[in-house]
């Protein structure tokens, strides 16, 4: 057999240090902003952020660390949070993002399995740590990320550090190490909404893609023009990797810290002339009340990505309509780092009539080069792309899991006989153009007389009325139909709405039998630590609601 001729290239590894070495070469004036914990407004640049990283690398390597250890957080976004991020992966250790909204046993349970062996907090969450310290054995340093200045006077943490102090025993003189890109760069855990979180253990290789993915105009499509803010939390699967492809693409950022209210979000929106953002549905109910209610508008904010959840239409109107913002939906999970569609238009759809346009970008999107997708039924054929047919949907790709952390039986399942595909628990419709739709998680969809029927579809509509805060969707059981939908709503202050009233939205806008059952109005529905709806949670607490003629 003739032996096939080689690539002539340079070939380096695809390490996340390469990210930062860039923006510090070639986009080193350009600023990060973070409103800090400590409530000032700092500012600096890419080479500045580069420079501390690597003298963190150098304090944790004074401190004992090696190559695999997996160093925690529990920090709100912020250019000391950046720096970490940066220091424990570019030094060929792991970081690992946990969620402080869990509650203190779930955190417990997750350092525990990482066996972190420091732990970097914000001082918002020393009491948490301190409580928390005794069960966290594995634990040999705890950090807090602020100078000396505002070290607390009494805890109970034992030889407890000071971030600053150990970032100015350093002097930076760091080479940035090369190894193989596919050691392990990123931990994070999922929300484990049943039974325990489990790890995603993402690579250098597969976080270098999946930024230089995101960044592409069909996804986030971000430039150096941009200002970029995100809303969505560092420790909610890397605030969907914008501190990577920040520096991949050298734009402005912007970071929140814990001042995630309507009026601090607004004021560095403005103040820092911000362009881009992303986050949960959930954080944009906040930030448009209060600019809908002091009459506000924005003069640089153009564009954002809203995923995570499904984006309610009536949302992307309101901030399309009045606002003047692009809403680009995306869809994806922890299991795939997180980003798989998003919805943007091709030339074709782009001259499509205005209503036909918008009934796209509605849907979740198309995937990016990276990731393919599947939709199959019960017996695992795939399924047409006729945007009619539902099915369990299931995904591959350069940042797709192929396993969890401590669990070695693979998760990963058949398309068509063909192994090596990530099954996603979610439902969904592709249609001709790719765009897929996701109609439920698989736990999620009511099954109703051998039908199904979308509680994301209920709620879209649920959300179009003018009087409606919040709604969610969940199915009760049913003597005669298995199962029938119960719609919750949380109205908006001081309006009246009765049941009658609801219900009556639906008629002529989805098939009668899809209609609700019932209404129940509350005063909040519960969310998750990354901001989802808790259906669970919901289900729970109706499971002895009567609907009407049973
Ligand atoms: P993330 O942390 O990115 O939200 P999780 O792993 O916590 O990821 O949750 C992923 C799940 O969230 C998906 O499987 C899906 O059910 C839901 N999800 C994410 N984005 C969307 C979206 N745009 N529309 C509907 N559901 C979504």
């Amino acid at each position: 057999m003739a032996t096939p001729l080689m690539g002539q290239m340079m070939t380096s590894p695809l390490t996340i240090s390469s990210l930062i070495t860039h923006a510090a070469r070639h986009a080193g004036a350009t600023e990060i902003v973070t409103k800090r914990v400590e409530g000032d407004l700092h500012r600096y640049t890419w080479r500045d952020a580069e420079q501390r990283s690597r003298q963190m690398a150098q304090a944790l390597l004074k401190l004992g660390c090696q190559p695999g250890e997996r160093i925690a957080t529990l920090a709100w976004n912020t250019h000391r949070h950046l720096e970490t991020y940066y220091a424990v992966a570019g030094s060929q250790m792991v970081i690992h993002t946990i969620n402080p909204r869990l509650f203190p046993e779930q955190i417990a349970w997750i350092a525990n399995d990482a066996q972190d062996s420091v732990l970097f907090f914000d001082a918002t969450f020393l009491p948490l740590v301190e409580k928390l310290a005794p069960s966290l054995p594995s634990v040999r340093h705890f950090v807090l990320m602020t100078d000396r200045a505002h070290m607390p006077a009494e805890t109970s943490l034992k030889g407890l550090l000071c971030f600053e102090e150990l970032m100015a025993a350093e002097d930076g003189r760091y080479a940035w190490p090369e190894f193989d890109e596919n050691s392990a760069a990123c931990l994070c855990y999922t929300s484990g909404t049943t039974g325990n979180p489990k790890g995603a253990v993402y690579s250098h290789r597969s976080s270098v893609l999946h930024s230089m993915a995101a960044a592409l105009p069909d996804a986030m499509g971000c430039s150096a023009r941009d200002v970029v803010l995100p809303v969505v939390p560092m420790f909610h699967v890397n605030a969907w990797g914008i501190p990577y492809t920040a520096a991949l693409v050298g734009f402005k950022l912007v970071m929140p810290g814990p001042h995630l209210d309507g009026k601090s979000l607004y004021e560095l929106f403005e103040g820092e002339k911000v362009t881009f953002s992303a986050g949960v549905p959930t954080v944009w109910l906040g930030l448009l009340n209060y600019v809908k209610a002091n009459g506000l508008k924005f003069s640089t904010f153009k564009r954002t990505v809203i995923g995570g959840s499904a984006c309610p239409p009536a949302m992307m109107k309101a901030l399309k309509e009045d606002y003047g913002i692009e809403v680009i939906h995306a869809w994806g999970m922890t299991e795939m780092s997180p980003l798989g569609t998003l919805s943007k238009l091709n030339a074709r759809q782009a001259a499509l009539p205005a209503d036909e346009q918008q009934h796209l970008l509605e849907k979740q999107g198309k995937v990016i080069w990276g990731v393919d997708m599947a939709i199959v039924g019960d017996d695992g054929r795939e399924l047409p792309w006729d945007g009619q047919s539902a099915g369990n949907l299931l995904v591959r790709g350069h940042w797709v899991i192929d396993r969890y952390y401590n669990h070695p039986e693979s998760p990963l399942a058949s398309v068509d006989g063909k192994p090596g595909w990530f099954p996603t628990g979610d439902v969904g419709t592709i249609d001709q153009d790719g765009f897929l739709q996701i109609t439920d998680r698989s736990k999620d969809v009511i099954k109703s007389g051998g039908e199904w029927i979308s509680s994301i579809e209920l709620e879209n509509i649920a959300m179009a009325h003018p009087d409606v805060f919040e709604a969610a969707v969940i199915a009760l059981p049913h003597p005669k139909w298995d199962e029938r939908p119960l719609l919750v709503v949380v109205k908006k202050p001081g309006v009246e709405l009765t049941r009658e009233q609801m219900l009556g939205f639906f008629e002529g806008r989805i098939a009668r039998w899809q209609i609700p059952d019932d209404v129940a109005f509350v005063a909040e529905i519960p969310h998750t630590a990354t901001g989802k709806m808790q259906k669970l949670k919901l289900r729970e607490q109706f499971k002895d609601h009567k609907l009407p003629g049973i």
